[in-house]
């Protein structure tokens, strides 16, 4: 994929002009925006296209390679969410008739959520309670025991409760549940409209890195034999009554439930891509520096989205946020590529190009090379980059007018 991409790098440079015009910068959003780039989620393969289609362009405009070891490329670590070890396993004891003993597969019928807390949990009792919510005027929790008991939830809130959609997030319900000594929260999802994928993988940043509760979300399936074929009816009857808002408070279930949960921190890379036009045959002692973030948030999968329902795990595009500012990067680059070909290039400092990674994530890619150059210069980033103009959502200003920022100056 990446030599794919490398190619598009190439074929933009032939299909696009030295002058500034609309035709280019269009034609290199669309590249970058495109299905094929998925998204450019910090470390998937969608950035390492869009970060090898905007090296290759670098290099055949002839720019100087300014990452890592003379590439383009500058590659930083960042903490990808957590995956699971071998020590998981969920284990459904049915008090009737007593002894039957059900075992939940992690990834057909369970996972366990990103900032649930590792470790063996101790079999404990279970108690349905509703959408978990605990607010003045509704209470799942009433006349309910749940001390030291799992908590068997609805993801989400009651449809057109809009005051309760604070309490709808997953990491809400966990820290609701820990307040009232719950043991440990099991989110089911039944057919809510407002609530994305079934399983949340413990990859996904679901509002906190810090370990609350042993949480796990489980399939339909699993949650409509844990729930459903009792007095209370079907899985669908009682979500359906839940989620009306006809009931509010669940009631006790005749499981015990006991669990390992085994999560690891996992780290993956992300890099930047950095180029430098020089004006004189050395480098200049100062720069100039241009920029733009190149991520997006991909498929979803890292948090971030504002998408609802199904839509969480669609390719996010990205078009304005933030292929528009890199396409003005590149058509920048190559402006001033070719003044300075034709011998018109009049500035006394070397011009740096920027696509920073991992922005979406929280600013990793700028961040690491902020590190890494003050490392260089002895803490100092000014002035061997004496300004820096980043561009950031530059697409959809139409009749608005421009807006800039000073920041730190
Ligand atoms: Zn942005």
């Amino acid at each position: 994929a990446e030599a794919k991409a490398k190619e598009h790098g190439k074929s933009a440079i032939e299909s696009s002009s030295a002058t500034i015009n609309q035709n280019d910068l269009k034609n290199f959003l669309e590249k970058l925006a495109s299905e094929e780039y998925e998204g450019r989620g910090t470390g998937d393969k969608g950035e390492r296209m869009a970060t090898a289609y905007l090296a290759s362009f670098f290099e055949e405009l002839g720019l100087e390679p300014a990452g890592n070891d003379g590439t383009y490329f500058q590659e930083f670590g960042f903490n990808a969410g957590k995956e699971m070890n071998s020590g998981n396993h969920l284990t459904i004891q049915i008090q009737e008739p007593l002894g039957l003993v059900r075992t939940m597969k992690p990834g057909q019928h369970y996972l366990p959520v990103n900032f649930s807390v590792s470790g063996e949990i101790k079999s404990a009792r279970t108690v349905f309670a509703g959408f978990g919510i605990q607010d003045k005027e509704y209470n799942s929790f009433e006349n309910l025991n749940v001390k030291d008991a799992w908590i068997l939830v609805f993801r989400g809130s009651p449809k057109d409760r809009k005051e309760l959609q604070k309490f709808g997030p997953l990491v809400n319900k966990a820290q609701q549940a820990k307040k009232l000594g719950a043991r440990g929260i099991i989110y089911m999802k039944g057919p809510n409209p407002g609530v994305g994928k079934m399983l949340v993988p413990p990859s996904q940043n679901v509002g906190s890195n810090n370990e609350i509760l042993p949480s796990i979300t489980i399939s339909d399936e699993l949650a409509g034999s844990l729930l459903g074929g009792t007095e209370n009816g079907s899985f669908q009857d009682i979500f359906e009554s839940f989620y009306s808002g006809k009931k509010v408070q669940g009631f006790p279930l005749p499981y015990s439930i006991s669990a390992q949960i085994g999560l690891d921190k996992k780290e993956d890379k992300g890099r930047n891509v950095i180029a430098r036009l020089k004006v004189k045959e050395n480098r200049s002692e100062e720069a100039i520096m241009v920029g733009g973030h190149i991520d997006h948030i991909g498929l979803g999968t890292r948090g971030g989205t504002r998408a609802k329902g199904k839509d969480t795990s669609l390719i996010h595009f990205g078009a304005d946020d933030n292929a528009s500012g890199i396409a003005a990067v590149m058509e920048l680059a190559q402006f001033y590529t070719d003044l300075k070909k034709q011998g018109k290039l009049d500035l006394k400092r070397d011009i740096i190009f920027a696509a920073w990674s991992g922005e979406e994530m929280g600013l990793f890619g700028s961040k690491h090379f902020v590190k890494k150059q003050k490392e260089l210069k002895g803490d100092k980033i000014y002035p061997s980059i004496s300004a820096y103009l980043n561009l950031d959502m530059i697409g959809r200003l139409e009749e608005k007018p421009l807006i800039v920022h000073g920041t730190g100056s």
